[in-house]
């Protein structure tokens, strides 16, 4: 089975994206926000049809860890109920795709983030979302104010209750940025990658991981400049008098593949113990084109892989051994989904 650990439902009915467009217009109004539009099921099977799943059909994948737009989640917008009424709107939203092809997709939830508002505030939404939907995982904003890092680190006991609902419902988080509203970042282009990069750098700075040994993190976009600037975090912990990465991060964070060239996948999977190393397209997603240079989509992420030097054995883990062991709920809701 090959399970594709990063896709977001970017291909969503036209009416969700308008109403949180008309929903902040009338935040900043000071009116209320207007009736959730109607979505039908025959609407989400047509955006899924002819989105991710013609796509997953097209490159030979089996199932993908599915959650709303990331770029879209905008916490720098509105406020913590603004956050949280969108949030609900998505996460429901990615529930009806995992209902209607309980075969093809699992969820992961967004979070009703906001700025400056205590992560707390997201812990109701990720129980419901993974006790009532099933989802087997959350997407964690580091920096909800958009490309201004106005929040504590990750390692900050700012972030802890959440962290301790997500260790008690055993679900990992993808840590991923949203749009950037700093002109000086380019969202998919820098904020996506710093994000990752400095999100690494927080966990590697914390003790995080000795209070919470069982918490689970992905970096996503295959680590941000993590695997190409290895030896550099391995000096500045070692300069620090922490243990080796091995044993200081290595059980609790993972990297997925979602790198759009060879040589890049190759130094991911040289660099970073195939055990943590999870396979991941982000297809219709940020890059959408066509490489010149290969005649493939670049986001054809398994294309690299086969051709990397692989064993059978260290493939099976990075297609699906290793996300059924990171989202620790995986195997238990497949076997449901799929009866
Ligand atoms: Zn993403």
């Amino acid at each position: 089975m090959i399970i594709d650990c990063h896709g977001h439902y970017t291909t969503s009915p036209r009416q969700h994206e308008a109403w949180r467009g008309e929903q902040i217009a009338a935040q900043g109004d000071g009116r209320s926000a207007p009736m959730r539009p109607t979505i039908t099921d025959d609407e989400i099977r047509a955006s899924i049809g002819n989105g991710q799943l013609k796509v997953q059909q097209e490159r030979g994948t089996d199932l993908t860890i599915f959650s709303p737009r990331a770029a879209g989640m905008g916490h720098h917008l509105g406020d913590a109920w603004t956050s949280e009424a969108w949030a609900t709107a998505c996460n429901e939203l990615i529930h009806r795709v995992c209902t209607l092809f309980p075969r093809n997709f699992v969820g992961v939830c967004m979070l009703p983030q906001s700025a400056g508002v205590s992560p707390a505030n997201c812990t109701a939404e990720l129980e419901r979302c993974v006790l009532q939907y099933g989802f087997v995982g959350c997407n964690l904003n580091p920096d909800p104010s958009g490309g201004f890092w106005k929040d504590p680190p990750l390692g900050d006991r700012y972030w802890y209750p959440l962290y301790e609902k997500m260790v008690e419902l055993n679900v990992p988080a993808m840590i991923h940025v949203s749009a950037a509203c700093n002109p000086a970042f380019h969202t998919t282009g820098s904020h996506y990658l710093n994000g990752d990069t400095a999100a690494f750098m927080q966990c590697l700075t914390s003790d995080l991981f000795k209070n919470f040994p069982t918490l689970k993190f992905i970096i996503p976009h295959g680590g941000g400049a993590v695997p190409y600037h290895w030896g550099r975090f391995r000096g500045l912990a070692q300069d620090m008098k922490l243990p080796p990465l091995s044993e200081l991060l290595l059980n609790n964070v993972f990297f997925d593949t979602c790198v759009y060239h060879l040589p890049g996948q190759e130094l991911l999977t040289k660099v970073i113990p195939l055990d943590n190393i999870l396979f991941a397209s982000e297809m219709i997603g940020a890059v959408r084109g066509i490489d010149p240079e290969t005649g493939h989509h670049y986001d054809d992420t398994k294309r690299y892989i086969e051709q990397l030097p692989l064993s059978a054995g260290d493939k099976a883990k990075l297609y699906e051994g290793n996300a059924r062991r990171v989202y620790g709920r995986l195997s238990a809701q497949l076997a449901k989904q799929f009866g």
